[in-house]
């Protein structure tokens, strides 16, 4: 990606904004125009825009994750690229080194572009087909070893995770792995004309009721794994390539941040049919219009995170 320079950088994300058509921040009027240096006639050292319509001067950070910081774009460019092209995931020490800019500013640049990252609870459909639900523990240390199936008595995280075959994911923080829990989450992420399928866990007992395609579960306890078509092999793999991840990049995530983490995990899962150069791009879009909910973190009352960062 041409992001070695300013220039190139401000460029490649006026093209992923407005495409052919420079449109006003402000008023969206398309009658703008590139303001220029008058020494040199080359474009003005800040990347200036001019609206003849409303007048104001603005640059492609408006209105996006980028606009409250000074970093140069290239290395917001680099970060996104990153990104959203591994998949493990890219830990801020390393964009503070790649970049050479101090470990807080390559922090910000990382948060931003997890929450550029995040599903869009507006338009976000939710799950549909045959859905594999499950949940799982994620960082800390165990307390009591060997008698904890559950993590119960841990300080480690639960996540629960709906995944469509062959589809979509959703991932989120959960206060803890309790029938009323899961299945809320369950119906915030799952639409009712789906089929569920989960393991032999109790707290998953009694879902099928409210899914035209029922419920199926394969008794883990026994060591059932495969019935036919039903098993959580999906749900597990996810499962398995987020903690490499996390334990390869991250080494340890706390548990309030850990949903950052999982937005950027579901945007590769959820692009990963995309070839490098569309998920990138899908990621510099999808950080426009984010700026205003950047919000401290925030979780539900249930514990699951809401999207703000
Ligand atoms: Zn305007």
């Amino acid at each position: 990606m041409a992001c070695c320079d300013e220039l190139a950088a401000v460029e490649f994300l006026e093209k992923q904004r407005w495409g052919n058509d420079p449109t006003c921040v402000y008023c969206g009027s398309t009658n703008v125009y590139q303001m220029k240096d008058a020494s040199t006639e080359k474009r003005n050292h800040r990347f200036l825009w001019r609206c003849h319509d409303c007048k104001k001067q603005y640059t492609v950070r408006i209105g996006t994750v980028y606009e409250e910081s000074r970093i140069p774009l290239r290395h917001w460019c680099y970060a996104f690229w990153r990104a959203a092209t591994s998949k493990k995931g890219v830990a801020a020490l390393e964009i503070k080194r790649q970049c050479q800019i101090s470990y807080k500013s390559a922090l910000f640049l990382m948060n931003r572009i997890r929450f550029a990252m995040a599903p869009d609870i507006q338009v976000a459909q939710k799950l549909n087909g045959t859905v594999e639900c499950d949940e799982t523990y994620v960082g800390g240390k165990p307390r009591y070893k060997g008698n904890n199936p559950r993590g119960r008595g841990t300080d480690k995280t639960p996540v629960f995770a709906a995944v469509e075959r062959n589809g979509q994911i959703r991932r989120q923080v959960v206060a803890n792995v309790n029938g009323r829990t899961l299945k809320t989450a369950i119906r915030e992420t799952v639409s009712p004309t789906a089929r569920i399928i989960t393991d032999d866990y109790l707290a998953y007992r009694g879902i099928g009721a409210e899914y035209a395609g029922g419920h199926d579960s394969v008794c883990h306890s026994t060591r059932e794994y495969v019935r036919g078509d039903i098993h959580t092999n999906t749900v597990e793999s996810s499962f398995a390539l987020m903690k490499r991840g996390i334990m390869g990049i991250y080494h340890n995530v706390s548990h309030e941040y850990l949903h950052r983490y999982l937005w950027q995990f579901d945007f590769i899962w959820n692009n990963r049919r995309m070839n490098d150069g569309e998920r990138i791009e899908t990621a510099v879009k999808s950080a426009e219009g984010k700026r205003l909910m950047y919000k401290p973190p925030k979780t539900r009352g249930n514990g699951s995170a809401v999207v703000s960062a």
